[in-house]
This record gives structure tokens, C-alpha cells and sequence, in this order.
């Protein structure tokens, strides 16, 4: 056990989790039928005879759905395969009108593959940066079952039927991932994956994007534990706080010398605990077989071809290239490469001002700050790539300082720019605001000496050799420039006159 594994350890345990994660495809039908897959219908009107499963129906293959499975496979380093088979998954529910719900089994379209990420530990320049793999078992095709409702039905349950049938890629890992900041991290870099490459909508309050976590402990060297699964996590903040409760609960459990039994969980959002739902079914217990009904899905090789021809740049890899091409840190990089906008509002601004640190600094500064408090999507930023570019321009050139550039950016930001060219719209900010620097040194030594005279304290004081007087010069000069002094050249010109 590597020095990092055993750091990971919690009151002596080894934590052991793996995923299982429910990604709705976003086709505009279902799995299986024409009928359409919308979010927020009203009950019941988005389901077809096969949805109902009314005798008599069939079941038939969308073809989106399986190039969404290829396109996965192929993000994911995975073997895609030229054959599979769909399976019956039979168990009673009363929102499962066939009695069962058709899945892939044995043989799944999508098969290892694996997801790479890195972890953040300790902050500053105490931080340290570790990749970390987690292997993919599979990821297979299946169809979504309806919805019970339980509240408005007057003691009685209702049933809405517009999600049966909604297509869903199930991905699985392997339980390679050991802790909850692991286990947040992949669910984090796989919804990116699966955003990125246009195959979900990522959307976790809508139930778009859900993850299972199964979890144990072992003592280090000891074989697997009995795992629990805590099911439908839908937020990253949850599903920390749900596994990190599970792990003290097994803990516990086993100090006080019981067995943990296998079973689904709940995680309860209000108590911050998980509650058993049943015990857990096993693979025997679902009775699966090929379903008669579907032939084995066969996926020729130029198809699989065509979709990788067609495969966008995927995030690390671009993230890679960032730090290649522009010299960005690692950080900058990966931060960058959250969504595609972001990662194409920075290139454009980089290759308009040539400037790609700058440009990293502003976008994830002021940009993120601004489009945090008003929750906004980079797609909305107010202020385009050519005027940021234009903007940094001119604090790369020295004309205006870096907090003046904050002052023409809430003027950019607010629509207050001119009609006429990027480079245009931010000079005549410039100037109508009086931001330039002063680049005159006559102008600044005047400032400087006036400064010097009033200030004989201070620079008896530095000539003592107390830093904190220099520092008390520098600001007065500031002052006296009314911050349009260029601060390199206040220090510059500050230490000839005094030294
Ligand atoms: P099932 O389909 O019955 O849920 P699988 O064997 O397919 O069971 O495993 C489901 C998930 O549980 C996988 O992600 C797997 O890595 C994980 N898993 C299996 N055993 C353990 C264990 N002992 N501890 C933690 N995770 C486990
Ligand atoms: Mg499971």
C-alpha cells in the first residue's frame, strides 16, 4: 500500500466504492417507440401502446440511442461491440407494465474503457495534484421504467407512464475508487464526458444524470466487504455527505462486532443519514433472458468509424493541449476545459491577444465571479471573446492597470460600450472614464517628490531599513496619482530616489 492509499485510510478502514450511473440519452424519442421523451409533460400523454406495453406491441431499436452508446464507448477508450444482446429484466412494479424492463446483460455494447481525473490535496503551495484511473466495467443500453406518484392522489398512489421507455446508457465501474472525494470527482468528470460529448443533457435535478454508489470496508489486505448500494444520488453535494455517512455507519457497525447485510439504502437529504430500503436483489433473482422480442443489436464497423471521425476534442486531452500550446499550468487548464464554451471563449480570446495567461486569469476571475452571482451560462456572457481580448490588450501594453481593466469590464459587461469595434468600444471606455496610466515619468517623479517631501518619516524610516515604509510610499504615490500611476514604474523610480 502506496503512502497516499494509506492516508486515505478512515479509523483504520480501507473505503471501497463503485458506480453505477443512469445517464438519459437525449434523443427526442424513446428507446424503443416514437413516442417523444420531454421533461415536465403532463402524466400520461407521452407514452405510447409499446410504452403501455399493450398486447400486440413491439419494440424497435432507435438508432440514436446506439450511436449515443458508441459515442460513450469511444470517449472512453472502451471496445464497442459488433454484437450485443438486449435481455429481460423481469420484476414486479407497478410502474413496470410489462413486468419487466428491457436491459442488455451478458453481453453489453460498451465494454471496459476507463475514466482518468485528477484529485486536489491540501491548498496553496502545500497542493498536490494526483491522477487517478478508474476502470469501466461496461456500459449497456436500457430502458427508464415510469414514475409513482405518491403526493395528490388522496392516500392513493398515481402512475405516470411519460418516462417508460426514456432511453438510459447505465455506466458501471469497477469498485476501484477509495474515497468520497474519489467518488465525486469521477461522478463529476464522467457528467463532463457525457455533457461534452453531446450524449446527456447533465441535467441532476431532472434526473438526467444519477449515480448509485456502492460502498464497503476492509481492513487493508482483507477481501471485499459486503457493499450497500445508496441509490439516485442526484447532487455532488449529497452524494459526499451520503457516503460519508454510509462509511462511518459500516464502521461502526462492524467495531460493534455486526455484520454488515447487503441492501439498498436512501440517503435523506433532511437528516444527513441513509435508511435501508430492502435487501438487496441478487442477478438470480431478475430471472434475465434474451428478449425474443429484439434481434442482437448488430454495429458495423464503418458506423463506429463514421462516429469517431465525428468525435469533438474531449476534455483532457484539450486540457493537455492548453498546457502544450498556451504554457498554462495544469490548474488553468483543467478548470478551462469545464464546458465546451468556456474552453472556446478562452481560445478565441487567446488568439485575439496572444495573451493566454491573461486570458485565464480574467475568465476564471472576473468572467466566473460575474456569471456565478447571476447564475448565468459562459454561452450568456455579456461581454464577447474580441472585447475581452481588447480589453487585456491594453493592460498587456501597459495603458491601463490591471484594476482599472476591472472598471472597463463592469462598463463592458453592463452594455455600456459604444457601437463600433472591439479594440474601439474598450479605448473609448478608456478615455471616457480617464483609466490611462501615466506612462509620463516627468508627471510621476513630480508626484514621487512631493510625496518624498511631505513624507520624511517614512523615508527615514526606509533608510533604516524597515520595508513596511517603502510599501507606505508606494501607496501615498498611488493616492497621489489617483491610481493611474503605473505601479512597476512607482517602484522603479521610488527606489532611484531614495537609494
Ligand atoms: P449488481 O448489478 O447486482 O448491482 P455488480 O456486481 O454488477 O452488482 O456491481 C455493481 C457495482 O458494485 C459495481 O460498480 C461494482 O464495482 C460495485 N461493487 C461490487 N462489489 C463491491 C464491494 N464489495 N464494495 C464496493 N463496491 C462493489
Ligand atoms: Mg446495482
Amino acid at each position: 500500500m502506496s503512502q497516499a492509499q494509506a492516508s486515505l485510510l478512515v479509523q483504520g478502514y480501507e473505503v471501497v466504492i463503485g458506480f453505477e450511473t443512469h445517464a438519459q440519452l437525449s434523443t427526442n424519442s424513446k428507446i424503443f417507440s416514437r413516442a417523444p421523451v420531454a421533461f415536465g409533460a403532463e402524466p400520461n400523454t407521452q407514452a405510447c401502446a409499446v410504452d403501455l406495453a399493450l398486447p400486440g406491441t413491439l419494440p424497435v431499436m432507435n438508432r440514436g440511442a446506439v450511436e449515443r452508446a458508441i459515442r460513450f464507448g469511444l470517449a472512453v477508450g472502451a471496445h464497442v461491440a459488433e454484437r450485443s444482446v438486449f435481455a429481460r429484466k423481469n420484476y414486479f412494479y407497478p410502474d413496470l407494465p410489462k413486468g419487466y424492463q428491457i436491459s442488455q446483460y451478458e453481453t453489453p455494447v460498451v465494454q471496459g474503457g476507463e475514466v482518468s481525473f485528477y484529485l486536489e490535496t491540501g491548498k496553496g503551495a502545500d497542493a498536490t495534484r494526483e491522477k487517478k484511473t478508474v476502470r469501466l466495467v461496461r456500459a449497456h443500453l436500457e430502458e427508464d421504467a415510469g414514475k409513482s406518484l405518491h403526493e395528490d392522489y388522496h392516500g392513493m398512489t398515481g402512475i405516470d407512464l411519460n418516462r417508460a421507455g426514456t432511453p438510459l446508457l447505465e455506466i458501471v465501474t469497477e469498485p476501484d475508487i477509495r474515497s468520497s472525494a474519489e467518488a465525486v470527482a469521477y461522478a463529476k468528470e464522467l457528467h463532463k464526458i457525457v455533457t461534452w460529448i453531446g450524449i446527456c443533457d447533465g441535467n441532476m435535478q431532472e434526473g438526467s444524470f444519477r449515480c448509485d454508489a456502492n460502498v464497503s470496508v476492509r481492513k487493508p489486505g482483507q477481501p471485499l466487504g459486503t457493499r450497500r448500494e445508496i441509490k439516485n444520488l442526484n447532487s455532488f453535494k449529497f452524494m459526499q455527505q451520503a457516503i460519508d455517512y454510509e462509511v462511518r455507519w459500516q464502521i461502526e457497525q462492524l467495531e460493534d462486532g455486526h455484520a454488515i447485510e447487503q441492501a439498498t439504502v436512501l440517503f435523506d437529504p433532511e437528516t444527513g443519514e441513509t435508511r435501508a430500503m430492502r435487501t438487496k436483489e441478487d442477478a438470480a433473482d431478475y430471472r434475465y433472458f434474451p428478449d425474443p422480442d429484439l434481434p442482437p443489436l448488430v454495429i458495423e464497423r464503418e458506423w463506429v468509424e463514421r462516429v469517431r471521425a465525428a468525435m469533438p476534442e474531449l476534455p483532457r486531452a484539450m486540457a493537455e493541449r492548453f498546457v502544450q500550446q498556451y504554457g498554462l499550468p495544469e490548474y488553468d487548464a483543467t478548470t478551462l476545459t469545464q464546458s465546451p464554451a468556456m474552453a472556446a471563449y478562452f481560445e478565441a480570446i487567446a488568439q485575439a491577444c496572444g495573451q493566454p495567461k491573461l486570458a485565464s486569469n480574467w475568465i476564471m476571475g472576473e468572467v466566473s465571479r460575474r456569471l456565478n452571482a447571476e447564475e448565468r451560462d459562459i454561452a450568456e456572457a455579456p461581454v464577447s471573446a474580441l472585447q475581452l481580448a481588447a480589453l487585456i490588450n491594453r493592460i498587456a501594453d501597459g495603458t491601463i492597470s490591471n484594476n482599472a481593466g476591472k472598471q472597463v469590464m463592469d462598463a463592458l459587461w453592463g452594455g455600456e460600450a459604444p457601437v463600433g469595434e472591439p479594440q474601439a468600444q474598450v479605448d473609448a471606455l478608456i478615455e471616457a472614464k480617464g483609466l490611462k496610466q501615466m506612462n509620463d515619468s516627468g508627471a510621476l517623479e513630480a508626484i514621487i517628490d512631493e510625496v518624498l517631501a511631505a513624507n520624511e518619516k517614512n523615508v527615514a524610516e526606509y533608510r533604516a531599513g524597515k520595508d513596511k515604509a517603502f510599501n507606505a510610499l508606494v501607496g501615498q504615490v498611488m493616492k497621489a496619482s489617483k491610481g493611474k500611476a503605473n505601479p512597476v514604474q512607482v517602484n522603479e523610480l521610488l527606489k532611484k530616489k531614495l537609494g
